[in-house]
């Protein structure tokens, strides 16, 4: 083997290390998104046993929680990486990703924005969203729900 072939091989087996790595961050992102999906859905009345109660639907419509992805598309690179929201948040539009279904993002969650290339993604503020969960006591709703669920003792 020539030293340019010898070269051209070990190129291709680096971009396909890195083609794995891409993917694997990619599998990871839709993992946490299901995870967070399948805890959203999660109340008292789950079959699983679980008696565990999600913040969001301690009285609050999520409609009314201002929460959710914003693009900048003058920093989207379209990379393609939020396309792989397990709650199927964004749409590709004319080469670039925008954002479809805002309220069907999980409360909380910016796995998205950290993991964009181009730093293109934002969300509201977590100050006034923490400040939504003490005003409408959803700490204490939660916390009362992981007692009755036996995940708290009762004294804590
Ligand atoms: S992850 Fe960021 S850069 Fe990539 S397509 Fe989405 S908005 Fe654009
Ligand atoms: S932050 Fe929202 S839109 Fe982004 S990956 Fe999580 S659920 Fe999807």
């Amino acid at each position: 083997m020539d030293a340019l072939t010898a070269f051209i091989d070990r190129t291709n087996i680096a971009m396909a290390k890195a083609d794995d790595i891409v993917d694997a961050r990619a599998s990871l992102e839709r993992l946490r998104c299901l995870i967070n999906d399948v805890w959203s859905r999660r109340d008292e009345s789950s079959s699983s046993g679980g008696g565990v109660i999600v913040p969001w639907f301690a009285g609050v419509a999520r409609q009314e929680i201002d929460w959710g992805p914003t693009i900048d598309p003058e920093k989207c690179v379209s990379c393609g990486l939020c396309l792989n929201c397990g709650k199927d948040v964004f749409d590709w539009v004319d080469g670039k990703s925008t954002v479809a279904r805002r309220d069907d993002c999980v409360v909380g969650c910016m796995t998205c924005g950290n993991l964009c290339q181009g730093h293109a993604i934002t969300f509201p503020s977590l100050d006034e969203l923490r400040k939504a969960y003490r005003d409408n006591h959803v700490w204490k709703h939660v916390k009362a729900a992981m007692i009755k669920a036996g995940k708290i003792p009762a004294q804590s």
